[in-house]
């Protein structure tokens, strides 16, 4: 899967990161920068996500619990930190990379139903531990270093087996193969204007009642850790002074890496593991922070959801737009817009922006917000992307004022809708359940030459990925295209499926049936987006 084949280590070196005092510490990063910095010294190096609830995947949970649903090529759907574990080590991740307590449970019980525990007691020691354990060397196979990321707080009854998992695998594997991480917060008292280390002290006392000493601290704060602090924290949780390492708060999570291998965090852990010592290869990424820091032209985007209070629900189409921003030399300043407030507000919401993205979503609410904002950029030659129910909802938009069709709908949202032109497949029509029955994951998109899909893409097929039940009714196209709409994306599996619109004559009008968003990379942004950046920049400052 990785490109980098150096290996020759006899055993695969694990580094658990763990979580303390508090959640949303940004572990999640941490880890990926962590596997970045391993990766870049030219070790074979994987991330594993374990997510402690009983959910088996992220694919039911609504964006407002843990964020964005992010979609892998093998259509798992999974946490979010999976999209930051890719786009920072440039590598496409599977399901397994997230074990959730569901996935083992279920697993344990399947067993335990087929008789493979020969009349046992089945316990969570050992056969939910052992279960973990399996999941994770599964994985670690094929490389060097695992880094293992454990959701939650330590103390958490939920994540109470997987801390027992990696405690025996250090024993297993030996205390030269496994390194524990521990991320935790020090505040600044205002008032005192002190960091304080003791919710550090307490944490680390938590985790050790556990058998697990930490072999780093990593330090959240606010402001570098001071000295006197960093000195406290070292004598209270048997670290030593080098092993405590900074991370106050940048800018910009793509900095994050930079400042965790000026504080020597992947330094210290490769002499703890017995590693060679390697300069890391960093130069492209640094480039590229400095760029995004250095731009100077600004183009805004309007993002018009229902999920945009809590913008990780919108993870990958910030990044993407970030990805964009550099390959297209202009800051992107997004506007966040509630769907609702634009039905309540009228367009003055809109005012000023360079360009609109509707994204993906689910549900009725806010649905004619989002059809006024695709038909205000439609109108007026406003650069658009339309994503996923984005996709359908410009159809919708498109059928209802350019056909005239009266309370066209898609069949999600009224099922009673004179003009279904969004609707179920035939064989789709009998759902009883709402896991495990959409179309998700990598599928070729076959793209139609002279259009500006193939223009962007500038290849016939490409692999997108896919989270949806709807597509858009069949029997409509030949009106929509007749009307002037042009599908120049078909899905390669199935002639029937239409998936990426544009509309010729407008500046930038595109809407893409899959998530193009789940591919960006920092280095290599989704076509789509950065052509709508391009275009939005194009516009405001001109060609
Ligand atoms: N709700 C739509 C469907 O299921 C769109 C899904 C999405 O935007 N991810 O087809």
């Amino acid at each position: 899967m990785d490109d980098i084949t150096d290996g020759g280590f006899a055993m695969t070196k694990f580094i658990f990161v763990t979580g303390g005092v508090v959640s949303g510490l940004g572990k999640g990063i941490t880890s990926a920068s962590l596997g970045m910095l391993m990766k870049a010294r030219g070790f074979r190096t994987t991330n594993i996500k374990i997510d402690p609830y009983l959910n088996y995947d992220a694919g039911t949970m609504n964006p407002y619990q843990h964020g964005e649903v992010f979609v892998l090529d093998d259509g798992g759907e999974v946490d979010l930190d999976l999209g930051n574990y890719e786009r920072f080590l440039d590598t496409s991740l599977s399901f397994d990379h997230n074990i959730t307590t569901g996935k083992v449970y279920s697993a344990v019980i399947e067993k335990e139903r087929r008789g493979e525990y020969l009349g046992a007691t089945v316990q969570v020691i050992p056969h939910v531990t052992n279960e973990i354990k399996d999941r994770i060397r599964r994985i670690a196979r094929d490389y060097d270093v695992v880094v293992v990321e454990i959701g939650g707080t330590v103390g958490d009854i939920e994540s109470m087996p997987f801390l027992e998992a990696a405690r025996q695998m250090q024993l297993e594997e030996g205390g030269d193969n496994v390194a524990f991480v521990h991320v935790t917060y020090v505040p600044k008292l205002r008032v005192v204007g002190e960091q304080k280390t003791k919710p550090t002290q307490h944490s680390v006392k938590e985790l050790r009642s556990l058998g697990i000493q930490p072999d780093v601290i990593v330090a959240r704060s606010e402001d570098p850790l001071e000295e006197s602090a960093r000195r406290k924290i070292s004598l209270f949780t048997n670290v030593p002074d080098e092993a405590v390492i900074s991370a106050h708060d940048v800018e910009d999570t793509y900095e994050v890496p930079i400042m965790l291998e000026r504080e020597g965090l992947a330094r210290y852990l490769t002499g703890r593991l017995n590693l060679p010592e390697r300069e890391p290869d960093l130069d492209d990424w640094r480039g590229m922070v400095e760029k995004y820091k250095s731009l100077e032209d600004t183009v805004e985007i309007a993002v018009v959801g229902k999920y945009v209070k809590l913008a990780d629900s919108y993870l990958s189409i910030k990044e993407a737009l970030k990805h964009s921003s550099v390959a297209s030399d202009v800051k992107v300043k997004i506007r966040w817009v509630e769907a609702e407030d634009l039905e309540r507000g009228g367009f003055s919401l809109l005012e000023g922006v360079d360009g609109i993205i509707v994204p993906g979503g689910f549900g009725a609410r806010g649905t004619e917000g989002k059809m006024m904002a695709i038909r205000y950029a439609r109108e007026n030659d406003l650069p658009f992307l339309g994503i996923c129910f984005g996709f359908q909802l410009t159809v919708v938009e498109f059928a209802r004022n350019v056909l005239g069709l009266k309370g066209a709908h898609s069949t999600e949202i009224d099922p009673q809708t004179p003009y279904p032109v969004v609707d179920l497949m035939p064989e789709q029509r009998d759902l009883d359940r709402l896991g495990g029955t959409m179309r998700l994951g990598a599928y070729p998109v076959h793209v139609k030459p002279n259009t500006l899909a193939r223009k962007l893409y500038g290849r016939e097929i490409v692999y997108e990925r896919h989270r949806h039940r709807w597509e858009v009714n069949p029997d409509y196209i030949e009106r929509f295209e007749k009307a002037g709409l042009v599908f120049s994306g078909i899905a390669g599996d199935d002639e029937r499926r239409m998936e990426i619109l544009e509309l010729p004559g407008h500046r930038y009008f595109i809407a893409t049936q899959f998530h193009p968003e789940f591919k960006s990379r920092p280095m290599n942004p989704a076509p789509v987006f950065r052509g709508l950046v391009k275009a939005a920049k194009e516009r405001k400052y001109g060609s």
